[in-house]
C-alpha cells in the first residue's frame, strides 16, 4: 500500500473519530444506531470507532437505552467526564478569571478576583499562575489530564506565536505570552484576543449553538468582534482578524484612540451613547438621567441610559436610537462582506438590546443585501462576562476533538508534571512605552461583573447554561 493511501487513511479515522466525538458533544446521550444516523457513518464504522474511543477514555458506557420495545436494548454513550480538564482564563483590564471544565464541558472549578488597573504584567501573570495552579490542585482528581489553556486578552495577538502585541487599556505591549505559560505548563496554550474567543464560546456553548458561521461583536469601552466561519475561528494572514471595530464608518468622523477618524467604534462605544446624553441636556433638553446621575454625568452607565429608556426618557431612547442606526450601518457592511448566519451582539451594550434591536434589524434590511439580510439571525450573547472564559474551553475542546490521539499523546501526566513547577514569572519584557487612552480592542470590559469568588463545583453536573447566565438572555429577533 502506498504512503499517501496510508496517511488518507489515518486522517479519514481521524475525521470521523472527530464526528463521533462532536455528535456526542452535542448531544448526549447516543446509543451506536443513534450515533451513525447523526454522523452519517454505517453502524459498523462507528462501533469500531467508538471502541477506539472507549479504550482512550474519551466516551463510556452508560447503561441500556429504554425504549420501551421489545429486543436487546442499545447501550447509550457519552462523553467520559475524567477524559481531561481543559482551563480557559481571561485577564481583564482589572480582573483576572479562571474556569476548568471536565471532558462534558461542565464547569467543576471557578475563581474570579479583581486586578488594581495598571498593576505590573510580572504580578499579573504571577496571579494567574498561583490560580491556575489552585483550579489545578482542587480539581485534579475529577480528570486524567488537562487537554490544554486557552488565555483571553484584551489586545491584538498573533495567535501563530502566542505574543500580545499591544493592550492598550492594560499599557502592555509584546507580551510573549504562550512561550510565558509553555515555560511553566506541559500542556497546550493557546492564546487569542478576548472577542475572538467569546465568538467561538457563543458558537460552541452559547447563542449560536446551531450556527456555522456568524459574526460575535461586543460594545462596551470600545468595540471588539470576532469571526467564526464554517465553524472556524478566522484568524486572518497575521492572526488578527476581527478589528471590527475599527472600520471607518464616517469619513471626518471623532478621532480614534487607534489615530484614524470615524472608527465605527468611536460611534457605537458606551462612550459614543453618553456623549449623545450630554449633548441633548447641553442644549436645553431634559432628562430623568440628570436625577439618575445626582446631576454628576460622568457618572452615566448603560444600565442608568436603560432605565430612564424604559421609563420614556426621550433622551435616553434617542441616544440609543442613534447608536443603534451606526451598529445597523456598521453590521450591514460585514453581513455583505461575510454572509454571516447569525450576529450575535454581547458587551454592556447589549443590556440594552431591547431598544437597539429593532433599529438594527430594521436597518440591516435596509442596507444589506436582501439575499444575504433576510436569513439572517440577530441574536443576544447568551454568556455576558463569562463569554470568554467560556471561548477558551471551546478553543481547547475543538483542538482535542479535531485531534483526539494528539492530544492524548501531548497530555501525558501533564497535570503532575505543573505541580512539580511552581516557579513565578520574570519580568517579562522591557520597559514599553504607555500608552494613554480607552481601548480600542477588548470591548467588553465593562461586562456585568461577578465578585470576587472562586468556586469548586465538585459533584455538581450543570451545564455551562446553566452556571453562567447573566442578565442577557438569548432572544432571537429573526
Ligand atoms: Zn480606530
Amino acid at each position: 500500500m502506498n504512503e499517501t493511501r496510508v496517511v488518507d487513511q489515518r486522517l479519514m479515522r481521524q475525521l470521523n473519530l472527530s464526528l463521533v466525538l462532536n455528535a456526542l458533544r452535542l448531544t448526549s446521550p447516543l446509543s451506536r444506531a443513534k450515533l451513525a444516523h447523526a454522523t452519517g457513518l454505517n453502524k459498523a464504522t462507528v462501533s469500531s470507532l467508538v471502541e477506539e474511543l472507549i479504550d482512550t477514555g474519551f466516551v463510556s458506557e452508560l447503561g441500556p437505552e429504554r425504549t420501551g420495545r421489545t429486543g436487546r436494548p442499545e447501550i447509550l454513550l457519552e462523553l467520559d467526564r475524567r477524559a481531561g480538564g481543559i482551563i480557559g482564563a481571561e485577564i481583564g483590564v482589572d480582573f483576572i478569571s479562571v474556569v476548568i471544565a471536565n471532558f462534558a464541558a461542565e464547569i467543576i472549578w471557578r475563581h474570579f478576583e479583581r486586578t488594581v488597573p495598571a498593576t505590573s504584567e510580572t504580578r499579573v501573570l504571577n496571579r494567574l499562575l498561583e490560580t491556575v495552579r489552585q483550579g489545578i490542585r482542587e480539581t485534579q482528581g475529577q480528570y486524567d489530564r488537562i487537554l490544554g489553556l486557552a488565555l483571553g486578552v484584551p489586545g491584538l495577538v498573533d495567535v501563530f506565536s502566542g505574543t500580545l502585541l499591544f493592550a492598550p487599556n492594560l499599557h502592555w505591549h509584546e507580551v510573549p505570552l504562550q512561550s510565558l505559560l509553555e515555560a511553566e505548563f506541559e500542556f497546550p496554550i493557546y492564546v487569542h484576543n478576548e472577542a475572538n474567543l467569546a465568538a467561538l464560546g457563543e458558537s460552541f456553548f452559547g447563542a449560536a449553538r446551531d450556527v456555522r458561521s456568524l459574526l460575535y461583536m461586543s460594545s462596551g469601552v470600545g468595540l471588539g468582534g470576532g469571526i467564526v466561519l464554517d465553524g472556524q475561528l478566522v484568524a486572518g494572514a497575521a492572526g488578527l482578524a476581527g478589528e471590527i471595530g475599527h472600520m471607518t464608518l464616517v469619513l471626518d468622523g471623532p478621532p480614534c484612540n487607534c489615530g484614524n477618524r470615524g472608527c465605527w467604534e468611536t460611534l457605537v462605544s458606551q462612550e459614543a451613547v453618553f456623549q449623545r446624553v450630554r449633548a441633548a441636556i447641553e442644549s436645553g433638553e431634559c432628562s430623568q438621567l440628570e436625577d439618575l446621575t445626582h446631576g454628576d454625568l460622568t457618572r452615566l452607565t448603560i444600565p442608568l441610559v436603560v432605565q430612564a429608556a424604559r421609563r420614556g426618557d426621550r433622551v435616553a431612547l434617542a441616544a440609543l436610537e442613534e447608536t443603534a442606526f451606526y451598529l445597523g450601518v456598521g453590521i450591514a457592511n460585514l453581513v455583505n462582506a461575510l454572509n454571516p448566519e447569525a450576529v450575535v451582539f454581547g458587551g454592556v451594550l447589549s443590556l440594552a438590546s431591547d431598544f437597539l434591536m429593532p433599529t438594527i434589524q430594521r436597518i440591516i434590511q435596509e442596507r444589506a443585501l436582501r439575499w444575504l439580510a433576510r436569513p439572517l439571525r440577530l441574536l443576544v450573547a447568551t454568556h455576558g462576562f463569562d463569554a470568554c472564559v467560556m471561548g477558551g474551553i471551546a478553543l481547547v475542546y475543538q483542538h482535542v476533538l479535531s485531534r483526539p490521539f494528539r492530544a492524548t499523546r501531548a497530555s501525558t501526566q501533564n497535570s503532575r508534571q505543573t505541580l512539580a513547577s511552581p516557579q513565578r514569572f520574570r519580568d517579562p519584557s522591557t520597559p514599553a512605552p504607555r500608552h494613554v487612552g480607552a481601548a480600542s480592542t477588548g470591548g467588553g470590559e465593562t461586562r456585568d461583573e461577578p465578585q470576587a469568588t472562586t468556586t469548586s463545583m465538585r459533584g455538581t453536573c450543570q451545564t455551562p447554561h446553566e452556571i453562567t447566565a447573566l442578565a442577557v438572555v438569548k432572544r432571537d429577533h429573526g
